[in-house]
């Protein structure tokens, strides 16, 4: 079965509840929030009652919780070498595994991390320790799952192998998990409209039952230019067609697809019309000129 989402809110005064009613309003099965902002680490208290409203409402619309996934936010960095920054990433995401407990929520996507100059080895050592440190404080079976990267900056994971090496030399594998990202694949090299050929190489490197969730963007940029700059769907250098492809492997049936292509004019959230287009598989190439005018 299909399950396809995108990336939406979570507020201080309505969590769950408010994901949950944003998802449906874009005609989502399942979709991904930040418990806070993305690009800070503030966090408010998770509110049971808000979040057991959340659950009674999925419940009366089948609406498959074990198919919603949490970002952290994007400035926790395993493989950074300075110290207090680091025990802070640690402690940081200890505290939000503990909330995906509250939450019920089983899976964390995760960026690796970036070792700002160190070199990639000693960014996946960092990440390594840094994940058996949080584990062993932590008994828990939310997944951790390791976001395949652009490659901008210093990022590690911008090559499967280096996500292999994480999981590998992690003493918690069963607490790891793959997210793909289509965006970040292309920019980091990887063929995207040969997708059969990629997950090939994936299943034989790490297995294709790591993978936990696929985000599901356009890039608009070429190939291998390592940029991270996601395009609405069909809009970019991946394309309609072969993001379809992905979409609807018969391999990755029943794993989250999660958008997070960009606000049209940065105002207008595309996630409605991008699934219809995406349910209907045929592009409309004058999507975003659509969503500028009914959403005005
Ligand atoms: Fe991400
Ligand atoms: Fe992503
Ligand atoms: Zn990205």
């Amino acid at each position: 079965m299909l399950y396809i989402g995108s990336h939406v809110g979570f507020k201080k005064d309505t969590q769950l509840l408010g994901s949950l009613e944003e998802a449906i309003s874009y005609g989502s099965n399942t979709f991904m929030f930040y418990t806070g902002a993305p690009q800070n680490t503030i966090r408010s208290n998770i509110e049971d009652g808000l979040t057991l409203k959340a659950l009674m409402k999925m419940k009366e619309i089948n609406f498959d919780y074990s198919k919603v996934v949490v970002h952290a936010p994007y400035i926790i960095n395993l493989a950074n070498p300075d110290k207090e920054k680091y025990n802070f990433s640690i402690r940081f995401l200890q505290e939000e595994i503990n909330r995906c407990e509250q939450l019920g929520i089983k899976y964390l996507v995760l960026h690796p991390g970036s070792h700002v100059g160190e070199g990639i080895q000693a960014g996946i050592d960092n990440i390594v320790k840094g994940l058996n440190i949080i584990f062993s404080n932590v008994n828990t079976d939310v997944k951790i799952l390791l976001e395949t990267m652009a490659g901008k900056g210093t990022e590690v994971g911008s090559k499967l192998e280096e996500i292999k090496a994480i999981i590998d030399n992690c003493q918690y594998k069963d607490n790891l998990g793959v997210c793909l990202d289509t965006c970040h694949l292309h920019d980091s090299g990887y063929d995207m409209k040969n997708f059969s050929f990629f997950l090939d190489q994936f299943d034989k490197l790490i297995g294709i039952n790591k993978i936990g969730c696929v985000h599901i963007n356009d890039s608009k940029n070429e190939q291998s230019t390592h940029k991270d700059r996601h395009e609405n769907i069909g809009f970019g250098k991946i394309g309609f067609n072969n993001l379809i492809n992905i979409i609807y492997n018969e391999k990755l049936n029943d794993i989250p697809k999660i958008l997070e292509t960009p606000y049209v004019d940065k105002i207008y959230p595309p996630y409605k019309y991008e699934i219809e287009m995406i349910k209907a598989k045929k592009f409309d190439e004058n999507l975003l000129e659509k969503i500028k005018n009914k959403t005005k």
